[in-house]
């Protein structure tokens, strides 16, 4: 079976998130961590495959280097439709990444049109007359204008894209896009007609995002947030694409111990590390003690636990803790004595008989599934927006993965994705 839909995106936990939305569909999502190598076996092919690079501020030459080599891998297995899923905040430069990659991604498929909507209503994205909104405030003033790598200075799409790229942009706004599927096909016949390439579409609502999916479902590449994606499969499907693909999971049931590991000390992260830790047998990670000691007081904590037990094993901590620890370690040294305290950590709980992780932090989350080797995983049900369960194969055992990045899920996060598993 082939491609049916395939996305790139440029960075992990945005993968995670578009994977968690077409999840929502009932077909098989699957998400490969990094380009599929030359020659290595690519596994079963599912309908919606998702490559997840981390190119979002990458020099341009290498990030359309490596979106052409994944387009390259998705075309060679069928792949037809082509997403290029960036932020929904539109995170970029006016040099790129957004605009260029696009513009080699179109070139390749021979395409001379191709759409932007990062709008993500459900999350306080929306764009109006062309103008990018987080909740109620217009892009150039909510705390994206401080981005330390992408700071967005302007909400105007259309003007942050122009010079991103050599073709012209134009706008496909609210009002066409409200009149629905033939007013919005009409408007971009008109403007490929006087040569727009690059055309920003407004979308306010779930509403606009479906009638966007359908009237450009024959277009070779669309390029947005994650939200788009979201109403592709039922259009898909009614266009007879996915009838072979359907029959919906078939994800294995895993048992076996559990543990959440945390390496985010984001606001929520925090908040779901103080909720489950009345729950769970704890084990807070130092990183002053861990860059001196190593892992040694961990790892026997850790061996000396009931696998099927409720765990946490944390780094969480309080900004003025955090910036403690920097001060001595430095800030990167900080960061990754931990990552791979707890990448260790992972393997150990591993080689124990644990077999469902959940884990909190983007970076984290990297660290763990490269130290599982994990380059490819099966995407089963959200367990809050934005976070499915994943599923894996370490050394022939079927593992569960929670991948979460910082503020994502509610309070009872941690508990809640375990309940969820068992009652899957
Ligand atoms: P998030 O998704 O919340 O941004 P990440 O895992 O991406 O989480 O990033 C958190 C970073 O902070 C990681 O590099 C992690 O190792 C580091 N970190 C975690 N706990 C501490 C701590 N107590 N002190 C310093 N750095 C920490």
């Amino acid at each position: 079976m082939g491609i049916v839909f395939g996305a790139i995106a440029d960075d992990f936990t945005g993968a995670t998130d578009l994977a968690g939305l077409l999840a929502r569909s009932g077909y098989p999502v699957s998400l490969r961590i990094g380009l599929p190598r030359e020659g290595e076996d690519s596994g079963e092919i599912s309908p919606f495959e998702i490559i997840a690079l981390k190119c979002r501020t990458n020099p341009v030459d290498a990030a359309v280097s490596e979106t052409r080599q994944a387009l390259a891998w998705l075309r060679g297995q069928g792949g037809e439709r082509i997403y290029w899923k960036y932020c929904s905040t539109f995170d970029s430069t006016p040099n790129g990444n957004i605009g260029p990659v696009a513009e080699a991604l179109m070139a390749d498929l021979g395409t001379d049109q191709t759409i932007y909507c990062p709008a993500f209503p459900e999350n306080g994205r929306s764009i109006f007359m062309g103008h990018l909104f987080v909740g109620e405030q217009p892009l150039d003033e909510s705390p994206m204008k401080d981005h330390p790598l992408t700071p967005m200075r302007d909400s105007s799409l259309v003007r942050l894209l122009s010079p991103q790229v050599r073709g012209k942009v134009g706008l496909a706004n609210r009002l066409v896009v409200a009149r629905g599927v033939e007013a919005l096909t009409a408007r971009l016949a008109d403007l490929r007609h006087q040569g727009v390439a690059h055309v920003v579409v407004d979308a306010v609502a779930d509403e606009d995002l479906a009638v966007i999916a359908e009237a450009t479902l024959h277009l070779p590449l669309i390029t947005g947030g994650s939200a788009l994606a979201m109403p592709l499969p039922r259009f898909l499907a009614a266009a007879g694409l996915l009838a072979a693909a359907s029959g919906g999971f078939s994800l294995p049931r895993v048992t076996g111990g559990q543990i959440v590991l945390s390496g985010s000390c984001s606001a929520m992260t925090r908040k779901q590390v103080a909720s489950y830790s009345q729950a769970a047998a704890c084990f807070r990670l130092d990183p002053l003690r861990l860059a001196s000691e190593g892992i040694a007081e961990a790892s026997a904590w850790l061996k000396a636990q009931a696998p099927d037990a409720p765990k946490l094993i944390y780094a969480t901590a309080e900004p003025e803790d955090v910036r403690r620890a920097q001060e001595v370690l430095g800030i990167q040294q900080a960061g990754e004595v931990v990552e791979q305290a707890l990448a260790a950590l992972a393997r150990q709980a591993f080689d124990l008989g644990t077999r469902r992780f959940v884990v909190a932090g983007g970076e984290t989350s990297g660290a763990v599934t490269s130290a599982f080797g994990v380059n490819r995983l099966s995407v089963g049900r959200e367990i809050a927006p934005g976070v499915p369960w994943t599923f894996a194969s370490i050394e022939g055992q079927p593992v569960a993965l929670a991948l979460k990045s910082g503020n994502f899920g509610g309070e009872t996060f941690f508990g809640d994705a375990f309940r969820q598993l068992e009652g899957a």
